[in-house]
């Protein structure tokens, strides 16, 4: 039996533990590869209009995979590993992308709860009957993977995944390495999966560091610097989202690393609606460029924001050379 798994939303970020999962199931598994026009294209047709352009990715992921595999992963993710609320489409993918004519064959729409280790344990020995996976089997990959997060140092999953910022070099950034020390600094923020997608975001990354910026994108932030940030607000953040994309912003502008925010969002976002005017009623007049994303977004379009944005943090570097910094955390002149 093959068994397909969509190599979209979440993946990047949980990626190597999902992984070493599969590996660990020693099943037949096929990935289906970073996103391209034909999977776009796809997604696009299979899934409802209304959603946003990482459900339609996600959908076109699929629908490739239904054709190659006989049974294709769709989790039904509830809760994050650190107990946070997630968007409800992650709670009704199953039913979102079974209305594109991938039902019968999905798998893994068990509740997951990453922060309860027994319900999840539980989930996925029942999830991996069906694919005629023992019990025995599924205990030892799951010890496999408890192993390897041992190993990895806590708060790293915050990243993006397959972003690197200026220091590396990594695939997304198309190779480009001669960003200078003093390079104007903005912080890429937004959903991991409009940041780690480079074919959804129009190969972001690269524009940036052509345009000689350097992305920060506050991967090395722990869950306890975010959660310092939440000082003063009325009531701390529900979204996991929300509680990251806002923390950082916080943490890297009071760490005073960054000249800008880009905040990287998809079209009719409801989560990022309230992250971004949270983050704007911090700020004051902090220079930040909010990019929508959707299947019509046009690329000419974003080059002439990106380039715009580049010249104004410019001038707003020279500008304020000499001057009083912001106190970001009450948005007025310290
Ligand atoms: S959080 Fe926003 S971008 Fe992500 S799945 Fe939900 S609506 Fe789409």
């Amino acid at each position: 039996m093959r068994i397909g798994i969509p190599e979209a939303l979440l993946f990047r970020r949980y990626e190597p533990f999902i992984r070493k999962f599969f590996d660990n199931l020693e099943v037949d598994v096929v990935y289906s590869g970073p996103t391209n026009g034909e999977i776009m294209e796809r997604g696009i047709a299979h899934c409802v209009d209304e959603a946003c352009l990482p459900m339609k990715i996600f959908q076109g992921h699929v629908v490739k995979l239904q054709a190659e595999c006989d049974k294709v992963v769709v989790p039904r993710l509830m809760k994050c590993e650190f107990g946070d609320s997630i968007c409800p489409k992650f709670v009704g993918l199953p039913e979102l992308v079974g209305k594109g004519r991938a039902g019968s064959k999905i798998i893994f729409t068990e509740p997951l709860y990453l922060n309860d280790r027994n319900k999840l344990r539980k989930a996925v020995i029942k999830q991996s009957k069906q694919i005629g996976v023992s019990k025995a089997k599924v205990n030892d990959a799951f010890r496999a993977v408890e192993e390897f997060v041992r190993a990895r140092k806590q708060g790293e999953c915050y990243g993006a995944g397959a972003v690197s910022s200026c220091e590396g070099g990594g695939e997304n950034t198309g190779g480009i390495t001669g960003i200078h020390d003093g390079a104007i600094k903005v912080a890429l923020l937004g959903h991991p999966y409009n940041i780690s997608d480079s074919y959804a975001n129009m190969n972001l990354v690269s524009k940036l560091k052509r345009l000689g910026i350097c992305p920060v994108t506050g991967d090395e932030l722990t869950r306890e610097d975010m959660d310092e940030q939440m000082t003063g607000l009325m009531k701390a953040p529900y979204w996991r989202f929300y509680r990251e994309n806002f923390g950082k912003a916080m943490a890297l502008l009071k760490k005073g690393s960054v000249d800008g925010i880009l905040y990287v969002s998809s079209f009719c976002c409801g989560t990022d609606s309230v992250t971004i005017e949270m983050i704007r009623s911090r700020i004051g007049d902090f220079s930040m460029l909010v990019l929508k994303l959707d299947e019509h977004t046009a690329e000419a379009g974003m080059d002439t924001r990106l380039e715009a944005f580049a010249e104004l943090l410019e001038r707003r570097r020279q500008k304020s050379k000499g001057t009083v910094p912001f106190d970001f955390l009450k948005g007025e002149k310290a």
